[in-house]
């Protein structure tokens, strides 16, 4: 199964919920991993599976980081707050990097988050028909 990872700042934890709770279907395609408080939220809000890491701040973003450039995070769903200042940003900076580095799809709004999640949802069930 193909890994998605999740993460949301606090001012987006609604956010995520909301849109985790939308798009159940199709998240339930894919092993997710996510940040401590956001997959724990987002296990109540959906009920599907989460391995939770590290809480961001604490070095979570940092294990997710980890995860892509170890293979198998087909996308990362990560909605930032542009309006808050994070004491963990090296570590947000350095994540960004990595899916940069390993041409991994990252989505830091909702909006481009809805559309490259059906993206991976459509190759995913094209891969499974092969
Ligand atoms: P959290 O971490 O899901 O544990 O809150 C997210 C973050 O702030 O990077």
């Amino acid at each position: 199964m193909q890994t998605i990872a999740l993460i949301a700042h606090d001012g987006k934890k609604d956010d995520m919920m909301r849109f985790t709770s939308t798009h159940r279907a199709l998240l339930a395609q894919f092993h997710l991993v996510a940040t401590g408080t956001t997959g724990e939220r987002v296990m109540q809000a959906t009920l599907l599976p989460v391995e939770r890491m590290l809480s961001g701040p604490y070095g979570g973003d940092a294990q997710i980081a980890a995860r892509v450039a170890e293979g198998g995070v087909v996308g990362v769903i990560f909605l930032v707050d542009p309006l808050y200042a994070h004491p963990h940003e090296p570590d947000i900076q350095g994540l960004l990097r990595i899916c940069n580095v390993y041409n991994v799809p990252v989505a830091t709004n909702e909006a481009s988050a809805q559309l490259m999640l059906k993206g991976l949802a459509e190759n995913a069930s094209t891969e499974r028909r092969k």
